[in-house]
């Protein structure tokens, strides 16, 4: 242990130690998990959840800290307590963004609840591309970092076909199944050692897209509800109660953009602070090629959906970012920064017209850029129906699901019956 309390994870703990991540996106850290695994670690995705991660995580988290790092120490730790790791052969991972909000120190937030809870000596390593922290025992390769980056599109592509096909199914499943499949074959594609052509994968884009056609639709004009809001709270089923799968047994159809728009604001943040203040100076001109190969990448998909099918792709990121100017200036920037009205408007854009913005306790970001702004896209953009809804440890469920569906019921009258199309 160093002076500031930091255990490094050293190539001698490589060999046998288990890595334990916690959930955000479950079906992209599924594939990360794999991954990482396929090059000698031995990392698990944790999949506990309820009262007893979030009370854990309120007697280790200060209470007025953001409800995200609550859960994440509340799941680290009560893993921990549970009996099923050997404790002095575990450690934990952690993603660090390296921007000024909160998530960027949640490290120093678990390391201080590991202490309390007499687990001082276990490990956290942090996954950033900024040179934050350090740890002998993990290093990420070029072909490891090029394999994330095909796991978080496979991730989106699943995600952005499994929510439009959910709601529309005549066998219940059959989407949840087919994503599963193809989890499992992305993950098997990716762990094999040796060259993997990107024109392998495009063509995996393509075989995925003609499975998930294969699955027989209602036709039923059903309400699209975009979600947006922070990050954690946005995909974790953890934080939002399953918020997807909610609206869906309302009868709703729900969407949101995926993982790569978040690395792609990331990224073009860099190379606006480059343009503004001349930062980063050294990494510039990786940060443009970064930003070059993530928005082709992106583009790819949305190619292949519109050549494959009816279903709707993901915006091309240069026309988010287009749609955000009216609204708020690019330098605001943590958390989800401008990223948050970006979304929202992307919603309108694609005509849907009902929005959820997932909202977590203690998190200014999204109080001063989600909530600022909702008076002046509603302003801008009448008949749409905006909601923040709260997540916090003490937030009531049923209140939280009579406003969405007050907010679907006001929809429903606007469309009318779900005819067939
Ligand atoms: S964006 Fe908000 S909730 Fe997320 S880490 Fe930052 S302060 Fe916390």
């Amino acid at each position: 242990m160093d002076e500031q309390g930091r255990v490094e994870f050293t190539k001698e703990m490589k060999k046998d130690y288990r890595i334990l991540i916690p959930t955000m996106l479950p079906r992209h850290l599924k594939m990360l998990a794999a991954l990482l695994n396929a090059y000698g670690y031995h990392a698990e995705l944790l999949e506990n959840t309820g009262k007893e991660v979030i009370d854990t995580g309120l007697k280790y988290v200060h209470n007025d800290a953001c409800y995200p790092a609550t859960l994440v120490v509340g799941q680290f730790i009560s893993a921990l307590n549970s009996g099923k790791y050997d404790v002095h052969k575990t450690a934990l991972f952690f993603t660090q963004t390296g921007g000024g909000c909160r998530a960027s120190n949640y490290i120093s937030l678990i390391r201080k609840a590991l202490v309390k809870a007499g687990y001082g000596y276990i490990p956290v390593i942090s996954l950033n591309f900024v040179g934050l922290e350090k740890n002998s025992g993990f290093k990420l390769s070029i072909p490891m970092m090029r394999r994330m980056l095909y796991s978080v599109i496979y991730g989106d592509v699943l995600m952005v076909l499994c929510n439009q096909v959910k709601a529309h199914e005549i066998h219940k499943g059959e989407a949840e199944a087919m994503a599963d499949k193809w989890t499992k074959l992305c993950v098997d594609q990716l762990k094999k050692p040796g060259i993997l052509p990107y024109s392998r994968i495009k063509k995996t884009y393509v075989d995925i897209i003609r499975d998930y056609k294969t699955i027989e639709l209602d036709g039923i004009d059903k309400v699209k509800v975009g979600i947006v809001g922070e990050i954690y709270v946005k995909f974790s089923p953890l934080a939002n109660r399953f918020l997807e799968n909610y609206l869906i047994e309302e009868g709703a159809e729900p969407n949101m953009a995926g993982l790569m728009d978040f690395a792609l604001f990331y990224i073009y943040g860099r190379v606006l602070e480059y343009d503004m203040y001349r930062i980063h100076k050294k990494s510039i001109h990786i940060l443009r090629l970064a930003y070059k190969i993530f928005v082709r990448k992106q583009q790819d998909i949305i190619d292949a959906i519109h050549k494959e099918s009816d279903f709707d792709a993901p915006t091309p990121f240069a026309h988010t970012v287009a749609l955000a100017k009216p609204y708020v200036n690019y330098g605001v920037k943590m958390g989800e920064g401008w990223l948050l009205v970006a979304e929202m408007v992307e919603h309108i854009d694609r005509g849907t017209n009902n929005i959820v913005i997932t909202q977590p306790f203690g998190c200014l970001p999204n109080h001063i850029v989600g909530k600022g702004v909702m008076k002046v896209v509603k302003d801008r953009n009448p008949g749409v129906n905006l909601i923040a809804i709260d997540y916090d440890a003490s937030a009531s469920e049923i209140n939280q699901q009579n406003r969405i569906k007050l907010l679907l019921a006001n929809a429903k009258q606007e469309i009318g019956p779900g005819e067939k199309n």
